[in-house]
């Protein structure tokens, strides 16, 4: 083994951590992708795929992960469940040495992945609603026909009308929708790869028709998943539209209020009018006995000088 001194040397530190925030990020994400199924299976929240990830440890093979940086490792071989005090003890153990088996100049010893990045970030303004559409319409631009499944078809509220709100620039594309539907649950497509931002799911999908679930094909352990937090954001969602559409109703009325200002006139004018055109029915009933007065003088007439003509 290599004496601290030297060993510390080839660390990363946490000066250089702050520095290559990207690549630390980047750094976290691949190794959460090592997390696979069948390999962490069935670990509880304390030990879980995210925890383990953002202390600085990557899946190496069965119950078995290793520090990307100082290479020390851990076995996680948990006792059944049944066996409730030993299984307790375990996590509580291995959870601890997510921490204590680093090396003691390892930067994961000291340093975590900030929870910020983990968990879904609460949403508060149209400008992060706009920012979804901008992503929604970049999906789009790689994608002909997508078919949303499960829970969101029915549970998602959102009118195209609701967007027209927001954004000047279209609308009433249900394809926006979906689109806008796949995009605000921490997914991003790149050349037919759709991954979750959050638990790295990989999925490889048909560009021509994509068929959806933007929920169930998280992993387990997803943050979107945990506490119900994608139910919470779709009620966000739906609270920052409808104010939208309130204000916006609002201002409507304050447009109504004012023409409702002119309506007096506009019904006094109206009732005007149709005194009018009963002046104008009784105008040209006055007419229309004139004329058959005129006509029957016409007719006397007309047969006074028939008469006139054939004396
Ligand atoms: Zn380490
Ligand atoms: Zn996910």
């Amino acid at each position: 083994m290599l004496k601290d001194s030297k060993f510390s040397s080839h660390l990363l530190h946490l000066s250089q951590l702050q520095i290559i925030n990207h690549k630390t990020l980047d750094e976290y994400r691949d190794r959460l992708k090592t997390y696979e199924d069948y390999l962490w299976f069935g670990k509880p929240e304390k030990i879980s795929a995210i925890e383990c990830a953002r202390r600085g440890w990557a899946c190496q093979a069965s119950d078995s992960i290793e520090c990307m940086n100082c290479h020390a490792q851990i076995l996680a071989q948990l006792p059944s469940v049944l066996k409730i005090d030993e299984y307790t003890e375990s996590i509580e153990n291995t959870a601890r040495s997510l921490v204590d088996s680093h090396h003691r100049y390892c930067v994961w010893k000291f340093m975590i992945i900030p929870e910020s990045i983990i968990q879904l970030t609460d949403i508060y303004s149209n400008e992060t609603i706009n920012k979804f559409i901008q992503e929604a319409e970049e999906f789009l631009s790689q994608i002909n026909q997508i078919d949303i499944v499960g829970q969101l078809k029915t549970l998602f509220h959102i009118e195209p009308t609701d967007f027209d709100l927001l954004s000047s620039t279209h609308l009433n594309d249900s394809r926006l929708l979906s689109a806008f539907k796949i995009v605000v649950f921490c997914w991003k497509l790149k050349n037919s790869l759709l991954t979750c931002d959050k638990c790295c799911r990989e999925i490889h999908i048909d560009i021509n028709h994509l068929v959806f679930d933007p929920i169930l094909s998280h992993r387990a352990w997803c943050p979107v998943l945990k506490n119900n937090q994608w139910k919470k954001r779709i009620e966000q969602i739906e609270n920052i539209l409808h104010e939208k559409s309130r204000h916006k109703l609002e201002e409507i009325k304050t447009t109504h209020d004012q023409t409702e200002q002119i309506l007096p006139d506009i019904i006094s004018t109206q009732n005007l009018f149709h005194e009018l055109i009963s002046s104008k029915e009784y105008y040209r009933s006055c007419v229309q006995s004139t004329f058959v007065d005129n006509t029957s003088t016409s007719d006397d007439m007309d047969h006074s000088t028939k008469n006139s003509m054939s004396t």
